[in-house]
């Protein structure tokens, strides 16, 4: 982690504005300094915008109780949309891969989000991911399952990684045991190993969608 450029005349709460800007994705030290001295500068009310900005999305912004994906109101509107079909449901582990495959535009289901992957090194298990949210999904209304339509095919869109490719094998065997007739489907293999679905191209992700194959 980089922290911001300590210089010893910087006032206690500029120094740490630059330090919460330096804890950023992808913001160096430079850009920290850079951009707490800009909203010094700028007015107080452009200032706040950010930080009123930032407390709605904390606020406002939650999982969806079914899919996980973010929304402000509950369930989401992909959720909520009769127009669907609530049979498929497509697999990803993070929000961001979910927007990227709705970018198409080609698929017509619904999602899961897992919000993460199993790893286990990082201490990542079913459990902590919505795993045991996704089974009960699955599971056969006879048997007390909570989907508003019976499951046909689940689509594994977690990404062509080793930890990914993990993911999807686990929940194969987990599925297998509690909804057999069940169809279980990946995206066709045109994502290159270890690609990340959220940097994907659209295109090659519109035919991964429609050239799914049997897993
Ligand atoms: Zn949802």
């Amino acid at each position: 982690m980089t922290m911001a450029v300590s210089n010893p005349h910087y006032t206690e709460s500029l120094r740490k504005l630059m330090d919460a800007f330096g804890r950023l994705p992808g913001v160096g030290s430079r850009s920290a300094e850079r951009i707490a001295f800009h909203l010094l500068k700028s007015s107080r009310e452009e200032a706040l915008e950010l930080s009123d900005a930032i407390r709605a999305v904390k606020d406002q912004v939650r999982h969806c109780s079914i899919c996980f994906n973010l929304t402000e109101g509950d369930p989401c509107s992909i959720c909520a949309d009769g127009s669907r079909d609530h049979g498929i449901i497509c697999v990803v582990e993070q929000p961001k891969d979910l927007l990227q495959l709705e970018s198409t535009g080609v698929y017509k289901g619904v999602y899961h989000v897992l919000l993460g992957r199993i790893a286990p090194l990082e201490n990542l298990t079913p459990s902590e991911l919505t795993i045991p949210q996704l089974l009960e999904r699955v599971k056969p209304a006879a048997e007390g399952g909570g989907s508003a339509a019976p499951v046909k095919e689940i689509i594994f869109a977690t990404n062509p990684t080793m930890e990914g490719d993990g993911t999807a094998l686990y929940l194969q065997q987990e599925i297998a045991k509690i909804a057999p007739g069940v169809t279980i489907t990946r995206l066709a293999r045109g994502l290159p190993a270890g690609a990340q679905i959220e940097y994907s191209n659209k295109a090659i992700l519109a035919d991964a969608i429609s050239g799914r194959t049997k897993a």
